[in-house]
């Protein structure tokens, strides 16, 4: 009998969580299981899940107001299966979704497998990663190693504005890991996180 369960995948920017999400729609996909894609604020701003080794793949944009039961039942009530959901960027979620995806795995028998950054440019929690910590049968580091510029693993994600490690503002502001955006972020170890050292300029 099938166990439905909720699975929080984390790690650092440009650990390949995206990348990993859409493999494992893939994957259940191949075995005849059906499921919904979701995401909220993925880098192309539109509602597909995106990667940076150039993989895409549709899906539905998370806002506020949106209940994932709803989201789940409405299909259902379109004839549509749904075995499961695949919650990317869900660092970026409510709390409230998390509890909506611990209810469609224990009321509903749908397996939530929610993909994220675990803190913020802070090193503080998001609230939704937090909540995940919490109720999920199963967390996960992913294991696609990000190094820092000296070469251990990197852990924390550094938000630079003006060539500057900021630690204060807002919690989430879109930017990118390329070094021409004017606010990006790069992954450091906890060390050069807590230094501020963003290594060596090229
Ligand atoms: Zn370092």
């Amino acid at each position: 009998m099938h166990a439905a369960a909720l699975k929080f995948f984390w790690g650092p920017m440009d650990c390949g969580k995206s990348t990993m999400a859409l493999q494992m729609n893939y994957n259940h996909a191949r075995q005849g299981r059906r499921g919904l894609v979701t995401t909220r604020i993925d880098r192309s701003l539109g509602p597909q899940v995106t990667t940076r080794i150039g993989l895409a793949h549709e899906a539905i944009e998370v806002t506020d107001d949106l209940d994932l039961r709803a989201l789940v039942r409405g299909r259902w009530a379109d004839g549509v299966r749904v075995d499961y959901l695949i919650c990317d960027e869900a660092c970026f979620y409510t709390v409230e979704h998390v509890e909506q995806m611990a209810e469609l795995v224990d009321s509903y028998d749908v397996d939530v497998f929610a993909f994220g950054l675990a803190t913020d440019f802070r090193s503080r929690l998001f609230p939704a990663a937090q909540r995940l910590f919490e109720l999920a049968d199963e967390v996960a580091r992913i294991q696609v190693e990000v190094l820092c510029w000296c070469g251990r693993e990197g852990l924390l994600n550094a938000r630079v504005v003006d060539g500057r490690v900021v630690r204060e503002g807002a919690q989430v502001v879109i930017g990118d890991t390329v070094d021409t955006a004017e606010v990006r972020y790069q992954v450091l170890c906890r060390r050069h996180y807590r230094s501020g050292d963003l290594g060596p300029r090229d």
